[in-house]
C-alpha cells in the first residue's frame, strides 16, 4: 500500500522589537546572562506587564502579508506549566482568540497552504546543562524570557518535505521583508515544530500524528522529515501501529529519536487578568495594511517582466530583500540587469558565502557595482579580470577604475602588443599549431587560452581571437 504524508508546520518568530513583550528590558542577543531582565519578565510577585504595542503592529503585519483575518478583539492567556526557564510557571500567549487567523500561503507551484493562525506569545528563558566531572547542574539565563514571538500555525496541507521546505523558507523571507524578525534559524529567532502523520494514499482519515522537534536548519527540516516518512512507512507495512509521541531530530545520529509520549496535556488556560483585550479599529489595521512593503513573490515577478531576467535568476536575487536592494541600485547607476544579475549570482554571492557574511554587511557600494558593470561592458577590462576586481573591491572598499589603474589590468586591445604574445605562443606550442593545420580547429581555443594566461586575462578575447587567425593563416601560406 501506498502512504501519504500530512504534514504541518508550527513556527515560532522571534520578533525585533527593541524591548520585550510586556516590560522595557532591551532585546538584543548576546548579552551576560541575566543583565536584561527586571520584576516583569522575571515574573516577581506584584509586578504588572504592560503591552507593548509594537509587538502589536509587528504581529498584524506578518497577518495581513499572510492574507489572515485581523481579529478588531483578541485576548491574552495564561498557559500553565512548570519548567525552570519559565520564571512565572505560566507563559502569556493566545488561546482561542488569537489575533491573525484564516490566511494562506501560496507556493510556486500554485498550491495554497492554509495558514491556520497566527497569535503572540512570549518566550522563555534559556538552560544552560553543565555537566562537570563531579557535579551537574543547570543554569538559567532569563536574558531571552518574555522576549515578543510570533507563532505562525500552518493547516496540515503540505504534502512532501521540500513543500516544507519552500512553505518555511517563504515564511522566512516575508518576515525578513516586513523587518519584523531577522529569521536566523541558527540563533533560534526562527524555530519550527512539525507535525506529520501518513495515511493510505486517497484515505479521508489522518493516521496517527508525531510532533518533531530540534530542527535547527532547513536541512535538518527536510532530513527529519525524509526519515520520518520513511520509519513510519516501514512500520504501516508491516501492519504495526505508528506510537503518538514527540520526537527529536539526531543532528549526528541523522534520525530521529522518541522523545516522550505524546498525553494529552491539560494546560489550564485562562484569561491573562492583568492585561486587557487587544483591540484594533480597521482604520489602524488599514495603515499598517497601506505601510506593507511589496513582498518577495511580487519583487520576483517585477524582476522578470521589468528587467527580463529569467525566473531563477529573479528567485535568487529577491530570496533576500537586501540583495533585492542592492541589485536596483547597482541598476540606477549602470541599467544592464542581466549583466549585473550574473555578476552577482556568480562572483559576489560566492564571496559572500566564503566571508559566511550577511545580506546586511554586503560590503560593496552600488556605485562600485555599477562601475565595474560598465567597464566590462565598454571592454575596457575582460569580464574574468572584472572578477578578480570585484574580489579587490569586496576586500579593500576601493573603487574598481583605481584597481585597475593602480595594478594596471586593463584590457589589451593594441593589435601590436597582442601580436608579439601571439607569435610567442604559437612558437611555444608547435604541436597545437600542427593540430590545427591538420584539420584540428578546436587547437585555436588551447592557443586563445594560452594567449589569456600570457597576458594574465588582459587581453580582449575577441582581438586576440582575430589576431590568431589571421596568424595562423599566415603559418598555413
Ligand atoms: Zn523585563
Amino acid at each position: 500500500m501506498k502512504f501519504e504524508p500530512v504534514i504541518g508546520l508550527e513556527v515560532h518568530a522571534e520578533l525585533s522589537t527593541k524591548t520585550k513583550i510586556f516590560c522595557a528590558c532591551a532585546t538584543a542577543f548576546g548579552g551576560a546572562p541575566n543583565t536584561q531582565t527586571c520584576p516583569v519578565c522575571l515574573g516577581l510577585p506584584g509586578a504588572l506587564p504592560v503591552l507593548n504595542r509594537k509587538v502589536v503592529e509587528y504581529c498584524v503585519r506578518a497577518g495581513l502579508a499572510l492574507n489572515c483575518q485581523i481579529a478588531e478583539e483578541s485576548r491574552l492567556d495564561r498557559k500553565n506549566y512548570f519548567y525552570p526557564d519559565l520564571p512565572k510557571a505560566y507563559q502569556i500567549s493566545q488561546d482561542d482568540q488569537p489575533l491573525c487567523r484564516d490566511g494562506f500561503l501560496q507556493l510556486d507551484s500554485g498550491k495554497k497552504i492554509r495558514i491556520a493562525r497566527i497569535h503572540l506569545e512570549e518566550d522563555a528563558g534559556k538552560l544552560v546543562h553543565c555537566r562537570g566531572e563531579r557535579e551537574r547542574y543547570l543554569l538559567v539565563d532569563y536574558n531571552r524570557a518574555s522576549i515578543p514571538l510570533i507563532e505562525i500555525v500552518s493547516a496540515p496541507e503540505l504534502s512532501t518535505p521540500e513543500e516544507a521546505v519552500e512553505y518555511l523558507e517563504k515564511i522566512r523571507r516575508i518576515l525578513e521583508y516586513l523587518e519584523i524578525s531577522d529569521g536566523k534559524m541558527e540563533e533560534g529567532s526562527l524555530r519550527c515544530d512539525v507535525n506529520i502523520s501518513l495515511k493510505p494514499a486517497g484515505a479521508e482519515q489522518l493516521g496517527t500524528k508525531i510532533e518533531l522537534k530540534n530542527l535547527n536548519s532547513f536541512k535538518a527540516l527536510a532530513r527529519a522529515l525524509a526519515y520520518e516518512i520513511q520509519r513510519q512507512s516501514a512500520l504501516l507495512a508491516e501492519g504495526k501501529a505508528v506510537r503518538p509521541e514527540t520526537r527529536k531530530w539526531d543532528e549526528a545520529k541523522q534520525q530521529t529519536l522518541a522523545m516522550r509520549s505524546k498525553e494529552s496535556s491539560d494546560y489550564r488556560w485562562f484569561p491573562e487578568p492583568d492585561l486587557g483585550p487587544i483591540e484594533l479599529d480597521s482604520k489602524e489595521v488599514a495603515a499598517i495594511a497601506a505601510s506593507l512593503p511589496e513582498l518577495p513573490d511580487e519583487k520576483k515577478r517585477r524582476f522578470m517582466e521589468d528587467y527580463r531576467l529569467p525566473e531563477y535568476d529573479a528567485g535568487l536575487i529577491t530570496s533576500s530583500k537586501y540583495l533585492a536592494d542592492f541589485f536596483e541600485a547597482v541598476l540606477r547607476h549602470y541599467n544592464n540587469p542581466k549583466a549585473a544579475s550574473n555578476l552577482i549570482m556568480g562572483e559576489l554571492l560566492r564571496l559572500m558565502g566564503e566571508q559566511r557574511l550577511a545580506m546586511k554587511e554586503l560590503p560593496v557600494s552600488p556605485v562600485h557595482m555599477g562601475e565595474l558593470l560598465k567597464l566590462i561592458d565598454e571592454g575596457k577590462i575582460s569580464l574574468t579580470v572584472g572578477k578578480s576586481v570585484l574580489e579587490k573591491v569586496f576586500f579593500s572598499g576601493r573603487a574598481p577604475a583605481e584597481i585597475i589603474k593602480t595594478e594596471g589590468l586593463a584590457q589589451i586591445s593594441d593589435q601590436a602588443q597582442l601580436r608579439t604574445v601571439i607569435s610567442k605562443v604559437l612558437k611555444e606550442h608547435p604541436q597545437s599549431v600542427a593540430d590545427y593545420l591538420g584539420g584540428k580547429k578546436k587547437a585555436a581555443g588551447f592557443l586563445v587560452g594560452q594567449i589569456m594566461k600570457e597576458t594574465n586575462g588582459r587581453a580582449n578575447p575577441q582581438v586576440a581571437k582575430e589576431l590568431l587567425n589571421e596568424e595562423l593563416e599566415k603559418v598555413e601560406k
